[in-house]
Order: C-alpha cells, then structure tokens, then sequence
C-alpha cells in the first residue's frame, strides 16, 4: 500500500473540491462527498451555500448523503463561507460549504469544515476521494437517519461575532460602499459595517447566480461602478467581495483600486502596531508585507501557497508557545487569529473601518505613503516544470532559497518566485523590487537560465 505523503488528490485542490456544474461537478458525486463526510464526521453538520444557480440542486444532494449516514443536519442557507466556519468552530462536528469562490457562475464545488472551522487538510480530503471511488460509506439503517434542522438565522451570530471584534460604534460618521457582487457577502457585510457605526451604501448588494453586474472575482474593470459610486458618495472606501467573501478587496476616496497586497500591508501594519509577534503568509505575498512589520518588530513566517496552509502553520506556531498576530495572502483574503483561523472578508472590511478610525488620513494617503514595489509576473504553459526548478535552483545556489513551494530567491533589493501549478502544465513566475530596473534585471536572469525549458 502508498504511504498516505505518496497519494495525490484526484478531486481535491487546494480549495475543496471544484470544477464545472454538470461535467465534473454533479448531484451524484456531491450526495457521495456527503456520505464520505459523513461516514468520517459522525455528528451534527452545518451546511451552505453560496449565491450560485446550481446551490439549491447542490446541498441537497449534500444534505441527503450526510442523513443517510446518520448526521444532523444544520442548514444554515445562503452564507459566506467564513460565516459557516465562525458557526461550525466548536459548536458542530463540521460543515459543508456549497461555494465556487471567486470562479464564474458555470462552476460550483464542495469545500468541508472541521469541527474547529478550519478547513480540511489533505489527509483527510485524500480519505473523502478514497470513500468516493470505492463507494465505502457507512449508511445508517431507518431508524437512525439524520433529520434537518433549518436555522437559516445562524448567520447572525457571525455578523456579532465580528462587530464584537471591533470597539463599540468605531465607525460612527464613516461613509462606506459595499459590493457583494450579488454573492454570499450580500446578507452579512452591510450588516457588519452598520452594526459598527457606518453610514452604508450597497451596489450589487441581492443574490443572483447569473452575476449579472460583474464576475465573481474582484477585478479594476468589473468594480469600477463601485469605483464611481464611492467617488460620488464621498465615502472614506468601498470594499468587494469574491463570491464566498472569504476575500475582501478595496477601492480607495479617490476611486482607485487597491491591489491586494497593499491592503494586506496596510493592515498588517495596523495590527503589528497594536501587537507584537509573527505574521504568516505564503512564499508568493509581496514582501511589502515583511517591509512594513519588521518595521514594527514583527517577523513574517512563510508558507506554501494556500490559505489551508497559512492557518496551520498559525495554529502550529501557537501551540509551540508563540504569539502569531496575523496572516493571509496577497489576495485579499486575510487571517485573524483573535477572530478565527480563516480567511474573513467581513471581519476585513470591519478591520478597514478600525484602521481608517484610528489613523484618521484617508485610504488614499495611507495607500500612497507606502514602500514602492515593482511586482512582475509570468505565467508559462510548459510540461518542464521539475527540470526548471532543478536548473534554478542550481543556477541560483549562492542565493537565499526557500523550496517549501516551488523555489523563492531572496535577495536584499529583490526576491523571486518560480512555481509549477499544481493543477495544470503550468509554472509561474514573480519578481518583485521596489526598483524597476532591479526587479527587470533578475527577471532578465532567471529568464536566461530557463528559456530552453519555457
Ligand atoms: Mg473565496
């Protein structure tokens, strides 16, 4: 028999299960997911769902194969996914989300929660395929199926869970724009930002899985009525959500974008300012990051690209006795370990309020006052990728290297990032600098010692 480290998911990436309704994605094998969880995770299970037209077909199929094994179910209806995790942490066995993210409307998939609200590890999503393939459930007699149990207003208890978070009213006299983008965030982030003293406007702010307004995931073009809106308004930042909201992104007073990783700075810095210890982010975030908390006396601790990753690395490095006051990725998703070990786009947008409250410039002045970074970025279609790493890694052996994923070079003025997918024939490439020329001449090298390969 393979060693359990030897196995590869088949159906699992790094975010559940995920793929196109109707081809990879059917009732038949969501009611099997549902078995499989359930035959691993007796007990009482949360489910839902996000805004997506096939949802309802879904989590009912899920629904019926956590029952046929003998779980409660807890259907908590339309919910971002870290609203489900903040309900399942400790009160239920585990729970389901019914959610595709930030992919389009077509796609749709399965991502499991345990008992703690983190996420599933590989281990475990390995044991679901394995249950799946070989139609291995342990299916419960009549008398002991599991029942349902409505509770579509749990979702409450997640909106005060993160105004609890932040002090009392914080956001008194602050305008603020929200975009769901007719995703889950549509019954929670406006909720979160009145509930904390904000004056509120929503666009995009109904469910509709055709996403009629935009895509989605956050992009300049699909927010730019968004952009408009908090122009228009004078709001202090309009803030937008991926279609499970576990991602929260920022358009400043001016209108303007806010590339992710400038948000993870700014409020890595605020957090780092407020506590000391270390911040956990995988080898692919700008090092913007690292530049603004060790400026405050914090270290960054760098992971393998995932957010499953970046929350247990935390919780591993708060068993060991350390203090960890923050992580996430640079992609908007963001992690507060005071708050719960997953990424929370509501609690992000609470954070924004918090941070704007305190340091009383605009967004845009704090997005302007910070280090200069020049971030490149490739992406090759190749079959090539071991050989590519096998060559940098020899070609850049007096560097600084980090292989936890893919290989990081780490320069004083540059660091570089080359990483096969682990999806598709793929591997991409980061540079960054806070220098131009600099980061276009490690570019430059690391371009010459792969081009046979690319
Ligand atoms: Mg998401």
């Amino acid at each position: 028999m393979m060693h359990m480290s030897e196995k590869k998911k088949q159906l699992f990436g790094t975010n559940g299960v995920r793929g196109i309704v109707g081809e990879l994605i059917t009732p038949e094998l969501v009611m099997k997911i549902g078995m499989a969880v359930g035959s691993m995770r007796p007990g009482t299970i949360a489910v839902g769902m996000d805004t997506r037209t096939s949802g309802p077909a879904l989590i009912n199929a899920m629904k019926a194969g956590l029952m046929a094994t003998g779980c409660d179910v807890i259907e908590c209806g339309i919910l971002p996914t870290p609203a489900l995790q903040y309900i399942v942490m400790d009160r239920y066995d585990a729970g389901v989300v019914i959610t595709a993210s930030h992919n389009p409307g077509a796609y749709n998939g399965v991502k499991v929660i345990e008992k703690d609200g983190t996420e599933m590890d590989d281990e475990a999503s390995i044991e679901i395929e394995e249950r799946v393939f070989s139609y291995n459930f342990d299916l419960k007699e009549w008398k002991d199926v599991g029942v349902l149990i409505p509770e579509a207003d749990l979702v409450t208890r997640y909106i005060k869970g993160v105004i609890k978070k932040v002090p009392e009213n914080i956001g008194q006299g602050m305008k603020v724009v929200i975009d769901p983008g007719c995703g889950a965030a549509f019954r929670t982030t406006a909720e979160i930002l009145k509930g904390i003293g904000c004056d509120v406007f929503t666009i995009n702010a109904y469910a509709d899985g055709n996403f009629p307004a935009r895509d989605p995931e956050p992009s300049v073009e699909g927010l730019a009525p968004l952009a408009e809106l908090v122009v228009s308004t004078g709001a202090a930042f309009g803030v937008a959500h991926d279609g499970d909201a576990d991602r929260a992104v920022f358009i400043d007073d001016k209108g303007r974008f806010v590339e992710e990783n400038k948000e993870f700075a700014l409020i890595a810095e605020y957090v780092c300012s407020q506590k000391k210890g270390i911040l956990v982010t995988p080898v692919s975030t700008s090092r913007l990051i690292e530049t603004v908390v060790s400026a405050h006396g914090c270290t960054v601790d760098y992971t393998a690209v995932g957010s499953i990753y970046v929350a247990r690395r935390m919780r591993e490095l708060i068993a060991a006795g350390n203090s960890v006051v923050f992580g996430g990725e640079g992609n908007g998703g963001l992690i507060y370990p005071d708050h719960q070990f997953c990424r929370d786009g509501g609690m992000t947008a609470a954070m924004m309020v918090l941070l704007l409250a305190s340091k009383k410039p605009s967004l845009s002045s704090l997005v302007d006052a910070l280090p200069p970074s020049v971030m490149l970025k490739h992406k090759f279609k190749t079959g090539n990728a071991e050989k590519i790493l096998v060559v940098v890694k020899k070609t850049f052996n007096a560097d600084s290297l980090n292989t936890i994923d893919g290989i990081r070079i780490d320069r004083k003025n540059a660091w570089a990032l080359i990483r096969p997918s682990g999806t598709e024939p793929l591997v991409r490439l980061y540079v960054e600098s806070s220098d131009e020329t600099i980061a276009k001449g490690f570019e430059q090298e690391i371009l010459s010692c792969i081009s046979d390969l690319i």
